[in-house]
């Protein structure tokens, strides 16, 4: 029987995302190896070639067939053109690019030297994510609900980066709503509004409260705000004609009536079939562990061994317009 070499990987930025999730997925996953890391200043792993710059790093010639680009986006653009001139398949962590230009350049750039581009959207692979997409295809959506709140000091103490041009502000957890939203939503939507909060002494906005439409007419409402207390909200709430499917908690908690049943099936104006009764808790299941990062490992792989690529820009593209169209609101100075 073959034996199938690993994929030998770069992990470039050793910042929180790579030590929390990229290196445990690395080291849990047999189809790879962990040929070298690069951080400006972050200590090296032992044991690991360590170089404080991806050129550095290619200068050396090293044995590699992948690189994992792990940094700001503001990088990510020049990092990932370095790796596909050397032929190298390159995994972009979310978001893909500062811009969605520089994203739609590496997927050509990629296609022009046969090698695998991937943007990972880590949210489309919560456990709760595929179920609700699947329930949602035959369901008779009427309005969309989505509450992004989190505190910014608890999941971004002293990041620098997230507040400046490209840093994309509330967007960067935001955008995590749109990759699931883009994913599980089955038409296309297009942005009817926007209001942007930015601290008087920051270039990224800590508030946003937009408005999409889907091709169907259907409202989507989506409130981001850095500013919460407590506990996060990371939730997708989806009325429906029989009645509202509940993904919350980032996607690893999903509620719903049962079915729904196939789109025109139902005479119009019946009793939704299983609804809760307004004001009822979720009775969500909670799916199992959550495994979204192995998952894009595999799906790297996989991708590497088809030769093939995956980039979907659509929710960078979605941020992108919402900058361009949205009303600006100047607030209160935020200090970290
Ligand atoms: P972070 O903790 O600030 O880490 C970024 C790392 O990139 C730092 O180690 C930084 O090194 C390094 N870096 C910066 N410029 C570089 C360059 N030119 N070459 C090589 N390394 C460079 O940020 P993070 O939270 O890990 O986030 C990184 C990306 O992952 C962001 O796009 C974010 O949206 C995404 N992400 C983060 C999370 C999360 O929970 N934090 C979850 C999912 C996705 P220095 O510190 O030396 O500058």
């Amino acid at each position: 029987m073959a034996v199938t070499k690993p994929i030998r990987v770069a992990v470039v930025g050793l910042g929180k995302i790579a030590r929390d999730q990229h290196l445990p997925a690395i080291a849990g996953d047999e189809r790879y190896s962990l040929a070298a890391t690069v951080s400006p200043d972050d200590p090296a792993l032992a044991g690991i070639p360590h170089h404080s710059s991806l050129a550095t790093l290619l200068a050396a010639r090293p044995a590699l067939d992948a690189v994992v680009l792990c940094t700001p986006p503001q990088v990510r653009y020049e990092l990932a053109m370095l790796a596909l001139a050397r032929g190298l398949h390159v995994f972009l962590e979310k978001p893909p690019g500062a811009t969605v230009c520089e994203v739609e350049t590496l997927r050509e750039e990629a296609g022009r030297r046969g090698t695998t581009l991937f943007a990972g959207w880590h949210s489309r692979f919560a456990p709760a994510v595929a179920p609700a997409r699947a329930w949602l295809a035959a369901a008779r959506i009427r309005r969309v609900t989505v509450t992004w709140r989190e505190d910014v000091r608890t999941w971004h103490p002293g990041q620098g980066w997230i507040w400046e041009p490209g840093g994309l502000g509330v967007f960067d957890p935001g955008i995590n709503a749109l990759s699931i939203l883009t994913h599980v939503l089955p038409r296309p939507f297009v942005l009817t509004g926007a209001r942007l909060a930015f601290p008087a002494n920051r270039a990224a906005p800590i508030a946003a409260a937009l408005t999409f439409q889907d091709t169907a007419g259907v409202p989507i409402l989506m409130d981001l705000d850095w500013r919460q207390s407590g506990p996060p909200i990371w939730d997708i709430i989806v009325e429906t004609d029989v009645g509202t499917l509940k993904l919350q908690s980032g996607g690893a908690l999903l509620s719903a009536p049962a079915g729904p049943e196939p789109a025109g099936t139902k005479p119009a104006g019946a009793e939704p079939a299983g609804a809760e009764p307004a004001g009822a808790e979720p009775a969500g299941a909670r799916y199992a562990e959550a495994r979204e990062y192995p998952s894009l490992y595999e799906r790297f792989a996989t991708l590497i061994h088809d030769r093939s690529s995956e980039v979907d820009a659509r929710p960078l593209q979605l941020v992108g317009d919402a900058f361009l169209c949205a009303r600006r609101e100047s607030v209160a100075a935020f200090h970290d």
